[in-house]
């Protein structure tokens, strides 16, 4: 099996949709749905009802998820969002590589 191409922590740049070129660092990967959430973006509001605690309720925006397939790994050399190749060190050890300059794309944890 291949490595996944988008993991929790990455960095990506948005291809389409309406939050194109932007970046962001990916919170979650909701693989059954092929979509992530990034952080600060695609943003929507949602209305809190008032509760006991609050009292007024009101609006906090949150995350919507987008589709996996608008986003791409941010590569630093490049500086923008790439295909991702897979390099093999050793034996069971690969890693994502940017396609285009082979620069390292794992995440620092
Ligand atoms: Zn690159």
């Amino acid at each position: 099996m291949g490595l996944a191409r988008i993991r929790k922590g990455d960095t990506v740049q948005v291809t389409s949709g309406r939050e194109r070129g932007k970046m962001g660092k990916v919170l979650e990967v909701l693989l059954q749905e092929d979509r992530v959430l990034v952080e600060k973006l695609n943003l929507v509001k949602r209305h809190l009802k008032p509760n006991q605690k609050t009292k007024q309720g009101g609006i906090i925006e949150k995350e919507a998820p987008i589709a996996i397939a608008a986003v791409m790994p941010y590569c630093p050399k490049c500086k923008k969002g790439v295909r991702v190749a897979t390099q093999v060190l050793k034996e069971n050890e690969k890693v994502r590589v940017c396609a285009f300059c082979k620069e390292k794309l794992e995440g620092k944890k």
